[in-house]
């Protein structure tokens, strides 16, 4: 137990969100500001801190430096995957069993990668599909070998069927296969679809039929992606897509390392799915089943539904601005912590409607 005498001011000035405490009232309104605290970050289920990211609470969790409290709870009742606290070690033990995931079974998958293209994006089955993830991996191009190429690529559904997955044949040279990774031989490539044909059965897969100025977040018929570093595969297939409809696990704050790096999708599978992906020869389809297991586990946060505006409204900041100061002064941690809004769009709001 903690018996330090605190005084009723810092008190006061204590944020309700991660517990730092501020000597003047003014600093903490200037933290508040600038933190972006709100019900969508992740938060310890014993002592409710909020955390930044899964990594900051991991640590506070059982980090070399934990909140010692924390811990001990944590190490009898804690999930080690979703960081959840369950009601009892043996709540824990079948949260824990359903909780941790397995991935793909690469025997088989090795067996059908040759098979060459799997199309069903014209199909009928395929059409009420409104989340999917792709992946793609890199050949070599260029002198050095050094340039990336996209020479594989895979669609799923939220089911994690197979929508579309086909060799594709890049526009400049291959100059390395990459083959302890890629398992790509040049025959494979010879007679693939060529990558322009590649770029539009994909572009008109993710529009679905709505043209590209007309997309919205919201009542649309355009498709939300999923996916690891998307700008890159994006990149390499030539196809264009509006962020908004973009969900990507290497960008997503409480996914990543610090609010600049990112985690590798082999590092964040394997802490928070329990399973590991990308040893040996890779497969795009096995990238996109993580990240599709990935985005549904954060789309299923429960988190508090906040008053207008919301997280996702650019209205937000006008929440801490500094013609409110002497408003802000006057409330205690918990109202600003109330009026407080997350600077990012959290998942679990793709799941209010639909
Ligand atoms: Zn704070
Ligand atoms: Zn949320
Ligand atoms: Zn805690
Ligand atoms: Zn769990």
């Amino acid at each position: 137990m903690d018996y330090r005498v605190e005084s009723s001011e810092t008190l006061r000035n204590k944020c309700a969100a991660c517990y730092r405490q501020f000597n003047k009232i003014e600093h903490l309104v200037e933290h508040m500001r600038t933190s972006y605290h709100s019900a969508h970050e992740p938060t310890c289920g014993i002592c409710k801190k909020h955390c930044r990211s899964f990594e900051s609470l991991r640590e506070h969790l059982i980090g070399p430096l934990p909140k010692q409290e924390c811990r001990n709870i944590f190490s009898t009742r804690g999930c080690k995957f979703c960081l959840a606290i369950l009601d009892s070690p043996y709540a824990l033990r079948v949260h824990q069993d359903r909780c941790q995931l397995s991935g793909v079974n690469a025997g088989l998958l090795g067996r059908f990668a040759n098979l060459g293209i799997r199309d069903n994006t014209e199909n009928g089955s395929t059409r009420g599909t409104q989340v999917v993830a792709l992946a793609c991996k890199m050949v070599g191009g260029g002198s050095d070998g050094s340039l990336d190429l996209c020479a594989k690529v895979c669609l799923i559904d939220e089911y994690e069927n197979i929508i579309f997955q086909s060799y594709v044949k890049p526009l400049l040279p291959v100059t390395n296969y990459r083959y302890e990774t890629t398992g790509i031989r040049p025959e494979y490539l010879r007679d693939a679809m060529p990558l322009r044909q590649v770029q539009k059965k994909i572009q008109d897969f993710l529009c679905n039929g709505e043209p590209m100025w007309k997309i919205r977040p919201r009542g649309g018929k355009a498709r939300i992606l999923v996916g690891h570093g998307l700008d890159h595969d994006l990149d390499s297939l030539q196809v264009e897509y509006p962020q908004v409809m973009i969900r990507d696990t290497a960008k997503y704050p409480p996914l990543m390392k610090t609010s600049k790096l990112s985690n590798s999708l082999k590092y964040l599978t394997q802490a928070y799915l329990g399973y590991d992906i990308q040893t040996g020869i890779q497969d795009p389809y096995e990238d996109c089943v993580a990240t599709m297991k990935l985005y549904m586990r954060m789309r299923s946060q429960v988190h508090k539904t906040e008053a207008y505006p919301l997280a996702s409204d650019p209205q937000n900041r006008n929440n801490f601005a500094s013609w409110r100061q002497n408003e802000l002064e006057r409330m205690n941690p918990e109202q600003m912590l109330e009026a407080s809004r997350s600077d990012y769009y959290c998942w679990c709001l793709d799941s209010r409607d639909m």
